[in-house]
């Protein structure tokens, strides 16, 4: 032993994230555009007249109240953290330490590094060729699980649309998989709900074992300022906030969100835009001779090219960043683009036109 760190830890890789700057940078399915000026001088005034000496909420309560109230959410059964990626480790410390986390592949890459540096057994079920979930291998996943009837058996990751692919599975076949995985925490990351077809709440709100993930990162335009939550029943929420820090989320973030929850217009606007943006760049897209783009609910689009790299190099060459993708299973020569403003699009365009083929 070099150092006294657990085999877990030191066998990890790092999180997979080079970063690069170019002048239209479209790699991380970040808003375009900032977060807007006069609320941003609200935020400002409310934080400035804030006792930057005491405490904050010991469980950010006050967000939390806000949160539920927008969400039409019992405030007992929201959850803060500094980030949904902070959840995400913190679910499986709930319920999958020593126990399972089943999800599928391709991924968003948290969930699996997150279950190896916490030593939980992963299970990564193929998506079909078209992206969809096979709920049958899904649910085939979750058997001889639970050795012990006192323990949970372990979390499952499910994103709704789904990260890095665009793709969003039926409800339908979710309500079917949360009636099969008692035993389960079945989690819904939502961080592209907005841009998609309906969330899963309804279902959430029927089941105590299904927890929904939300981030203020995406459509919010707020990913410098570091908020996500859970939705989850009052039980699970209940257990969830021991393991969270106290006093993580600080003055300075709860004021900027609260803000935004008091003025959700621009985001609603917002995400009609990026949607019609994202369906003009389908369609541009459609007659390119070697580029086949994913049909996508989410801010993003997934292209499929005959070189990663390469169009990833020709891209960059004319200014635009998008990250790829092609390392993930199933995805080999694909390319992810942030959906970004008009302009941003056009360049991206131009560039995806002129690629070598
Ligand atoms: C961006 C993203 C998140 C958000 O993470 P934050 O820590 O809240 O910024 C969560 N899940 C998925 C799949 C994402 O793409």
């Amino acid at each position: 032993m070099q150092i006294p760190v657990r085999h877990a830890v030191f066998s990890s890789p790092d999180y997979p994230f080079d970063p690069v700057s170019a002048p239209v940078k479209l790699d991380q399915n970040e808003s375009s555009e900032d977060f807007p000026d006069d609320l941003k001088a609200l935020v400002l005034k409310r934080v400035a007249a804030a006792e930057w000496n005491r405490y904050p909420d010991l469980h950010a309560d006050t967000l939390c109240a806000a949160i539920a109230g927008f969400e039409q959410w019992s405030p007992s059964g929201v959850v803060v953290t500094t980030g949904s990626n902070v959840l995400i480790s913190l679910l499986i410390q709930l319920s999958a330490l020593g126990g399972r986390v089943v999800t599928v592949k391709s991924n968003f890459a948290l969930y699996g590094l997150d279950a190896q540096l916490l030593g939980s057994r992963l299970s990564e079920v193929p998506l079909r060729e078209d992206h969809s979930v096979d709920f049958d291998a899904v649910i085939a996943a979750l058997e001889g699980a639970s050795a012990h009837a006192d323990e949970p058996a372990g979390v499952i990751y499910l994103p709704r649309p789904h990260a890095p692919t665009g793709s969003q599975c039926p409800l339908d076949a979710l309500e079917r998989l949360a009636q099969l995985s008692r035993g389960w925490l079945l989690v819904i990351d939502e961080a592209y709900v907005h841009f998609g077809e309906g969330s899963a709440a309804e279902l959430a709100r029927r089941h105590a074992h299904v927890v929904l993930l939300r981030t203020f990162s995406k459509a919010w335009g707020l990913a410098g300022a570091r908020v996500g939550y859970a939705l989850s029943s009052d039980a699970v929420a209940r257990q969830l906030r021991k393991l969270v820090p106290p006093f993580a989320v600080s003055v300075m973030q709860s004021e900027c969100i609260r803000v935004a929850l008091e003025n959700p217009g621009y985001m609603h606007e917002r995400v009609q835009g990026i949607v019609r943006e994202r369906d003009r760049i389908t369609r541009a897209l459609s007659d390119h001779t070697t580029w086949k783009v994913s049909p996508s609910s989410g801010n993003f689009l997934l292209i499929r090219t005959p070189d990663a790299q390469q169009a990833f190099d020709h891209l960059l060459t004319n200014g635009v960043l998008v990250r790829r993708q092609d390392r993930h299973f199933g995805l080999e020569g694909c390319i992810r683009v942030t959906v970004g403003t008009r302009a941003e699009n056009d360049a991206f365009l131009r560039a995806a036109h002129a690629a070598p083929r």
